[in-house]
């Protein structure tokens, strides 16, 4: 594909045939390289997507540099999403960019506040043909610096998500649903019923954050019940920086990145191709041909 293309389409068609799509937070070139390798090998389509922080520590043109070259040298359609927004001002600079979907997270503020922030955001992406992700509840644990704890981590409320909806017209929702960011301590205890609901009364591609150590049958139950967007971000770096400390265990005076770069790329393909399979995308990049 020439370029980046925006999520909306990608997830509408996700949503509607029933499976969901990788996306993916990587924070180097060869993380970079190495989903998109798998996705090209199992025909998936892709999205990528960085934490603000991810932003920070490389620059916003870096990376769409990287993505946009992905995409010219791969047959199937990816995406490039900023994961996690709370600054408006750096989302309109990674939209300048050339981001292509864009998540604007106010769900730390009361609701009429969370659906004015987003409305801002909705607007301006819709110009540029970006697509906008919003989150309703809070879910738990540590992405960056937006820390929240077990007790404040909130359900979605599938009423306030209809009405969300109307009012802010954004393409994806994200509902908290009881998954969190990190690893899980014991099973994830997700709210089955509350997105049941939420599956029935909105017509949205949804989004599972906290798709790190998800159970596969759980992970396959929230697909079927329209998470068209899994987010892995956490089992991704542990993959990958466990397989360069495996190598420097092994030999402590390795000083070549060219080399043991090359198993932590494959760990972080093996995952990458793993997931891909748990949501049902293997395959489908024909779907947008
Ligand atoms: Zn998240």
């Amino acid at each position: 594909m020439p370029h980046l293309i925006s999520s909306t389409a990608m997830l509408q068609t996700a949503r509607k045939n029933g499976y969901g799509i990788t996306a993916f937070n990587v924070h180097t070139l060869e993380m970079l390289q190495a989903v998109v390798d798998a996705a090209e090998e199992l025909q998936a389509p892709l999205i990528l997507q960085t934490t603000v922080g991810t932003v920070k520590h490389l620059g916003p043109d870096y990376i769409v540099a990287a993505a946009a070259t992905a995409a010219k040298r791969s047959t199937v359609p990816i995406a490039l999403h900023l994961d996690h927004c709370t600054d408006y001002n750096l989302l309109i600079q990674c939209i300048r960019e050339g981001y292509t979907s864009v998540m604007i997270d106010a769900s730390m503020h009361p609701f009429e506040e969370n659906v004015r922030r987003t409305q801002e955001v909705v607007k301006v992406a819709a110009a540029a043909g970006v697509n906008v992700e919003a989150e309703l509840g809070k879910v738990g644990g540590v992405e960056d610096d937006i820390v929240v704890a077990d007790e404040d981590a909130l359900l979605a409320d599938p009423d306030e998500c209809v009405k969300f909806a109307e009012l802010t017209g954004v393409p994806t929702l994200a509902p908290a649903i009881g998954t969190a960011h990190g690893i899980y301590k014991g099973e994830p205890n997700i709210a089955f019923g509350k997105l049941e609901q939420i599956f029935a009364k909105v017509d949205l591609p949804l989004v599972l954050h906290g798709g790190s150590g998800i159970p596969a049958d759980q992970v396959k139950r929230c697909v079927a019940l329209g998470m068209a967007k899994m987010n892995v971000a956490t089992e991704l770096r542990i993959a990958f920086s466990n397989a360069i400390k495996t190598i420097f265990d092994a030999n402590p005076e390795e000083n070549d990145p060219r080399k043991y770069m090359v198993p932590a790329k494959a760990a972080v393909k093996e995952l990458a191709q793993a997931k891909m399979h748990l949501t049902g995308c293997v395959g489908r990049a024909k779907d947008f041909r």
